[in-house]
């Protein structure tokens, strides 16, 4: 869904804002980085608190890693996010409902699995990851899982690859035990028809943003700071910054005097995972499947595919692919990606499979410069770099979004929290 209302502002010519009645303030006490769920979140305390504030975003709509494509499959197809994770305590459930999306609860636990070409009890997955999740969250010291994790079978190979490269985007041998340890327990989780890309779309309707304006360097050097974009700099108080740690690593924000060693070690410390969605748009012959069945190809050497299959009432069997292998296939690009699931599909259901696949695609978050991967996770024995990331530079740099999220990390949902929380902060200084 493309939001953009064009407008042409006053010396920011051709600049894009998001919603009506939404001029920024020319001198905002506060500039937001980036219009993703933590940014639009940080505006909106902003604002509830009468402080002024401008969010610039690099991209030419708002929502970030939350977007739904309601027009490339004739449905909506999240994208990023798509699960309204813990969604007795999301941010997003209640504003969902009071708005007339549709919800529906559905975990992930896996109902098939294939090992090859072979079909196993998918209970058995479940239970192995069940038990390598216990183990991990048992580690006493910040060590790669790989070390606590039974994966000397095809079925824990395949539950590691569920729980590390599905699940958190990496890998074992990069998931830090306490970075997984301290992470919540995600149910009950939720799907939305609309979309969840929508549901934040239409949360951040109306909010001071900019489009199409990314924030080349930021000068804190004296009082307040100053943000420089191609369309000017703009002079503020304080700035908090949600662009993704692949971002931040990347130097595309230059920082002058340069961020403190231990904020820029805390970016390197937690750089993004991979997932990447591989959506398959399917004819009316559905492999005996039920709408919403998760399924999983288990293979050996890290070459697993997870699909859900069917959501609502679309023909879409929506592949995921995550960790190492999530970047090799975002490097191949889409052609190979839609290739490797529809091999997937004929290892699992045979040689004719291939051909029910109508059309195809391959979600772009690698190759994007404003995300530079799915979402972030510490590195083993990095785990101490999440509360470094989080203190305020200056008492005027503050960092929010999803690697900030506590037990939320990773998540939309703590990302908005995330926002909330740094909007509060920022007030209060301000304030003093
Ligand atoms: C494939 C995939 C599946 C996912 N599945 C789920 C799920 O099911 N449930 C869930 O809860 N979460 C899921 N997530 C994670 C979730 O989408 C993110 O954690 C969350 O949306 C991040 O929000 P954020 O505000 O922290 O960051 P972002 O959404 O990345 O927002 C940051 C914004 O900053 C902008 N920006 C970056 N640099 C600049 C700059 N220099 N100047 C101006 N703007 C800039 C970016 O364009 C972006 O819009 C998924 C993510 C992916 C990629």
């Amino acid at each position: 869904m493309r939001l953009t209302r064009r407008a042409v502002l006053a010396g920011l010519g051709g600049i894009g804002l998001a919603g009506a009645g939404a001029r920024p303030p020319n001198d905002p006490d506060v500039v937001v980085v980036g219009a993703g769920s933590a940014g639009l979140a940080a505006a909106t305390t902003l604002q509830a608190r009468g402080v002024s504030v401008v969010v610039l975003e690099a991209m030419d709509r708002i929502g970030g890693r939350a977007f739904t494509d309601s027009t490339t499959f004739g449905a909506p197809f999240d994208v990023g996010c798509a699960w309204l994770h813990k969604a007795d305590h999301n941010p997003y459930t209640d504003y969902a409902r009071a708005n007339g999306f549709q919800l529906q609860a559905h975990e992930y636990d896996l109902e098939k699995v294939f090992l090859g070409p072979q079909s196993v009890e998918a209970a058995l997955v479940n239970d192995a990851e069940e038990a390598m999740s216990e183990a991990i969250s048992a580690a006493p010291s910040d060590i790669p899982a790989s070390l606590v994790a039974d994966v000397s079978t095809p079925i824990g190979e395949a539950a590691g690859d569920y729980l590390g490269a599905l699940d958190m985007a990496v890998d074992l041998d990069e998931l830090s035990t306490f970075d997984y340890g301290a992470a919540d327990d995600l149910a009950p989780n939720f799907l939305c028809a609309q979309g969840f890309g929508s549901i934040v779309a239409h949360r951040g309707r109306g909010l001071p943003v900019r489009l199409s304006t990314p924030v080349r360097a930021i000068r804190w050097g004296g009082p307040g700071a100053t943000v420089e974009t191609d369309a000017g700099a703009i002079r503020t108080r304080a700035v908090v910054v949600t662009a993704s740690t692949g971002v931040l690593a990347s130097g595309a924000i230059r920082f002058t005097p340069d961020l403190p060693v231990a904020t820029q070690d805390a970016v390197a410390d937690i750089p993004m995972g991979m997932l990447a969605k591989i959506p398959l748009l399917m004819d009316s012959r559905r492999f005996g499947l039920e709408p919403f069945t998760d399924l999983m190809l288990a293979r050996r050497g890290r070459r697993d595919l997870y699909f859900l299959c069917y959501p609502f009432a679309t023909d879409l069997m929506i592949g995921f692919v995550g960790g190492d292998l999530g970047w090799e296939l975002s490097a191949a690009g889409e052609a190979a990606a839609i290739d490797f699931a529809k091999q997937g599909l004929v290892e699992m259901f045979g040689s004719d499979a291939a051909r029910q696949v109508v059309k195809g695609g391959l979600t772009p978050w690698a190759s994007n410069p404003w995300t530079r991967g799915a979402y972030a996770a510490a590195s083993p024995g990095r785990f101490a770099s999440r509360e470094a990331l989080g203190q305020p530079v200056g008492d005027r740099i503050f960092f929010a979004g999803e690697a900030l999220a506590g037990g939320l990390i990773q998540t939309c949902g703590g990302a908005w929290l995330s926002g909330e929380r740094t909007a509060l902060a920022v007030a209060a200084t301000l304030a003093a």
